[in-house]
Formats: C-alpha cells, sequence, structure tokens
C-alpha cells in the first residue's frame, strides 16, 4: 500500500470546492483525512459558540467521510506538533491544507511547512477560504488598501470563480487508520448549563450550508439591497457561520449568485449588492492580514492610532446590563437577546448594539468584540475586529465617530412594526408600533394596558440619548484637542 496523504481539516469543513482534498485526491495516495483541535499557546481559542458549531460540523463532515468509505481522525494538541507526529507514525509522503490567515498561524504553518521538507515530506497549500488570497491583493503601487470601494474596484475583477469540484464519490482509504480521539470526549457542547437551546434552528455542516444558500438564491436575494437592512425580514443568506467554518466556498457562493443573475431571476444590481458583502469579508481579511504584518493584532490594536488616547470608560454594571440585553432601548436589547439565545445578530443590529456600547456607554470596542467572540457562532477574527474598529470610527474606512446612531430612530426605520422587538423583548410585545422603540415615552395608561411597568418589567434606559451623545462627542473632541 504506497504511503497515505494527509488531508488536514481546518476552516474548510467541506468535501465540495476544497482545493487541499481536490490536491490529495491528484496525488492519487490513499487519504488520512485529519482534523486537530489546535491548543497551540499564543492562538486565540475560539469561543464558547463556535465551539458549539464546531462540534456539529466536525460531525457532520465525519459522516460525510464515512459515507465515502473513509474517516475523520481527531487529534488534539499544539498542532504543529499534532500534525508532524502524525506524519511520522503513518509514514505519510505529503500533508495538504488550505490556508489561514488568523494572527499566528501563517508564521506557525511556514515551520510546520519547514520541518516537514526536512523530512523530505511534501506540504502543500491552498486558498480555500477566500475569493482572492487576502495577502494578493494591492495598489498599483504594492500598497495596502485602507479604504473599502478602491479595494473592491481593484479586487473584484480579480476574482476568478471557477468550476465546481463537486465531493469526491469515494477517497482511498490507508491500509490502517491511526488511532482517533472520541468527539463526545472534546466536550464542545456546553452541559450544566446547556445555554444552547436556542440554536436548533442551525444546520451546521456542508449540507446545510448548501441548503441555506439554495434557499437565499431562490428567496431573499431577490430584494436583498433593501431587505438586507430589515431585522424584522428574513431578507439576508444567515451564510455566514458556514462560510466562517468554510463548510462553504465563498466561490460557490459568488458562482449561484452569479447564475441566479444569468438566469433572469435575479436583477443584477441585487446580486452586486450581495458580491460587495462578500467583498467586505474579504476586505477584513486583508486588512486584518496587513494589521497583523506590522505586529497589530486587530482585536487589540486600534487601526487609527489616535484612538489609543480615546477616554473610554470603565463601567461594569453598563456592560454587563449591555451583554444581557437590558439597557432600556428595546432595538439594542432586542439585539443582544437574539445573540445570546441563536449565536447570531442580524447585521444592521450589530451595527446598533456595537455603537451604543462604544459611543452612549463609551466602553472600549474591544469589550464588545470580546463579547461576539465568545458569543458568535460565525466569530471571526478579521471580520469581527474589522466591524467593531469600523463601528467605533478607529478603523480602516470607518464611519466617523461622529456619526452615532439613535437607537430609537434606527429602530422605527429598521424595524417599523415593531416584529423583531416582540420576538426578542417580549415583554414589551403588546406595545403600539409607534412606541415600541421609546416605551419611556408612553403615557402610564398605555404602558399599563400592554402590562408594562418600566423599571419592573422592563428596565428605564440606563443612559439617556440626547446626554450620551454629547457626552460621547465631547470625548471625540478631546481627542481632537490634543493632536
Ligand atoms: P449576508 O448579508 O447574507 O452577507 C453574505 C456574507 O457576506 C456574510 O455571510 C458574510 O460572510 C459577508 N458579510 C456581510 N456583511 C459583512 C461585513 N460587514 N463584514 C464582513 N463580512 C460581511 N461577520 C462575521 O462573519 N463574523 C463576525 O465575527 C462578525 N462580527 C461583526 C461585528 C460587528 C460589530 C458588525 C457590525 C458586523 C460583524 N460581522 C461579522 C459582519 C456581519 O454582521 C455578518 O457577516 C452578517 O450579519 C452575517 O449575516 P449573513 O450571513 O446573513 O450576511
Amino acid at each position: 500500500m504506497p504511503a497515505p496523504v494527509i488531508l488536514w481539516f481546518r476552516r474548510d469543513l467541506r468535501l465540495a470546492d476544497n482545493p487541499a482534498l481536490q490536491a490529495a485526491l491528484r496525488s492519487a495516495a490513499p487519504i488520512l483525512p485529519l482534523y486537530v483541535l489546535d491548543e497551540t499557546p499564543d492562538l486565540r481559542a475560539p469561543g464558547a459558540a463556535s465551539l458549539w458549531w464546531l462540534d456539529k460540523s466536525l460531525a457532520a463532515l465525519a459522516a460525510d467521510l464515512e459515507a465515502r468509505g473513509s474517516r475523520l481522525i481527531l487529534r488534539r494538541g499544539p498542532a504543529e506538533r499534532v500534525v508532524a507526529d502524525l506524519e511520522r507514525e503513518t509514514g505519510a509522503c505529503g500533508v495538504c491544507w488550505n490556508a489561514m490567515f488568523d494572527p499566528g498561524v501563517p508564521a506557525r504553518d511556514a515551520r510546520l511547512a519547514e520541518a516537514l521538507a526536512a523530512e523530505a515530506v511534501e506540504a502543500r497549500r491552498f486558498n480555500g477560504g477566500h475569493l482572492l488570497s487576502p495577502d494578493k491583493v494591492r495598489t498599483k503601487t504594492g500598497g495596502q488598501f485602507s479604504v473599502f470601494t478602491p479595494y473592491w474596484r481593484a479586487a473584484r475583477p480579480l476574482v476568478n470563480p471557477g468550476e465546481p469540484a463537486p465531493a469526491p464519490a469515494a477517497l482511498s482509504a490507508p491500509a490502517d487508520w491511526p488511532g482517533s480521539d472520541r468527539l463526545a470526549n472534546w466536550g464542545l457542547h456546553p452541559t450544566r448549563p446547556d445555554w444552547s437551546k436556542g440554536f436548533k434552528d442551525w444546520t451546521p455542516g456542508e449540507a446545510g450550508a448548501a441548503a441555506r444558500l439554495d434557499a437565499f438564491v431562490h428567496g431573499a436575494l431577490k430584494a436583498y439591497a433593501g431587505d438586507r437592512d430589515r431585522p424584522d425580514r428574513e431578507g439576508i443568506s444567515r451564510l455566514s457561520p458556514h462560510l466562517h467554518f468554510g463548510e462553504i466556498s465563498p466561490k460557490a457562493c459568488w458562482r449561484a449568485a452569479q447564475a441566479a443573475a444569468l438566469r433572469g431571476e435575479v436583477p443584477d444590481a441585487q446580486v452586486d449588492k450581495f458580491l460587495a458583502e462578500l467583498g467586505w469579508r474579504e476586505f477584513n481579511a486583508n486588512t486584518a492580514l496587513a494589521a497583523e504584518a506590522r505586529g497589530d493584532a486587530p482585536e487589540k490594536v486600534n487601526v487609527d492610532r489616535r484612538f489609543d488616547a480615546f477616554p473610554w470608560r470603565d463601567d461594569p454594571k453598563a456592560f454587563a446590563a449591555w451583554t444581557k440585553g437590558m439597557t432600556g432601548y428595546p432595538i439594542v436589547d432586542a439585539g443582544l437577546r437574539q445573540l445570546w439565545t441563536t449565536g447570531w445578530m442580524h447585521n444592521r443590529v450589530r451595527m446598533v448594539v456595537a455603537s451604543f456600547l462604544t459611543k452612549h456607554l463609551l466602553i472600549d470596542w474591544r469589550a464588545g468584540e470580546t463579547w461576539f467572540w465568545d458569543t458568535l457562532v460565525d466569530a471571526d477574527h478579521a471580520s469581527n475586529a474589522g466591524n467593531w474598529q469600523w463601528v467605533a470610527g478607529c478603523g480602516a474606512d470607518a464611519a466617523p465617530y461622529f456619526r452615532i446612531f439613535n437607537p430609537v430612530t434606527q429602530g422605527e426605520k429598521f424595524d417599523p412594526d415593531g416584529t423583531y422587538v416582540r420576538r426578542w423583548v417580549p415583554e414589551l410585545a403588546r406595545m403600539p408600533a409607534k412606541l415600541i422603540h421609546a416605551p419611556w415615552a408612553a403615557d402610564k395608561a398605555i404602558l399599563s394596558a400592554c402590562g408594562v411597568t418600566l423599571g419592573l418589567t422592563y428596565p428605564h434606559p440606563i443612559v439617556d440619548h440626547g446626554v450620551a451623545r454629547q457626552r460621547a462627542l465631547d470625548a471625540y473632541q478631546s481627542l481632537k484637542a490634543d493632536r
């Protein structure tokens, strides 16, 4: 039996459109699929919601492999050591993997490739997670893009979605299977308490990702440009965790959306908007990698270093109210409760809650980023840090700090009937639409008829919008005055 090739799955938990898998197939060697629960010190550990997703996604991948006569070998430990050990244990002739760009990973991977090469084992690396490898897009003079529009103008024509590479019908198995951990023993699913009951509408895994893309392309994509801002409608794809874990490739999303336009089912403008959102994912990866190259961890260091002197407030009580969805601002509370319950939050509401934390409460964006990191099923180092910095005003191509969302008018505009708030803040469910985003403005008789007692069944606002807005603007002025 020829020596096997190790196919190291990382955040590419799929069999279709997987360049590393295609390379392993081309080698004609038996394939040894591996997943490592990476315990490399200094690499940021995934949050609890991500681990929930990983658990289910690995189970789905293992089942898909078994259906093809293969297996998924599970090991844990620092990946550099685990992969090298497995290579020696099995006499593997090569290792294939798709690149990841999280801080510290490219350097670690380069060290591993070198160590394997020293043993005459080839490490073959591919781009399976992005439309364009994040290190590839540069300005004409070789510089770093800092603004999305010119970035996308340059990047979009470079995208080659290629032809689909379907999942193979079978994978050739090695003569002997090495030992594997049991997934259940990794304890990725929460217990005592199991807070994941509200996650039941997700279907992690490649089949779930494909079904979601299909439903989106034949449904919400048609009105995406307008509906994507409406948390009260199903106007978006909800593909983000599937994309994050690589259960579907962004190229497959690109192809499916463009095919719908070519069939005349979806207007070009709707498709273009969707492709541009995939473009934001690329832009965030591109800017995070550039930050990393400067030695600035994207989740820690302001892209705009003037913000290093920003007078953030330390207010654990307000932060706790924010995390629990008890700020007294219904759209903010609805978003944070949607996050806690389902592991996901609508993009428009992510912007509103992030603005509320960094501007109304003047709490450092890094505290919010960390909360999202732990609670989002799509928590992604580049998109999370990039978007938090964008909202806080300190990021690449950021919204200006002085643009402060009014949570009441945001609610009225994007959730006009209060459908979203009613779903996630049930204690306000009986409020009339015109008052649901500002219950404190209702007179006592209305509140009482709706079963609301402010301060008892639902909190008073923890800050006054006008006062908080002025405080934020003053803080921003102090930053400018310091220069
Ligand atoms: P759709 O609207 O259907 O968009 C399709 C895909 O495009 C998404 O799945 C996603 O991969 C990408 N995309 C869309 N908007 C953005 C964006 N603004 N930035 C980057 N990619 C985008 N997204 C994450 O994937 N992980 C995160 O950790 C994350 N943290 C965020 C934190 C904040 C404060 C904010 C404001 C946004 C964050 N986003 C993050 C971006 C965005 O909210 C989600 O990608 C989006 O809500 C996912 O829903 P969807 O798949 O239905 O998106």
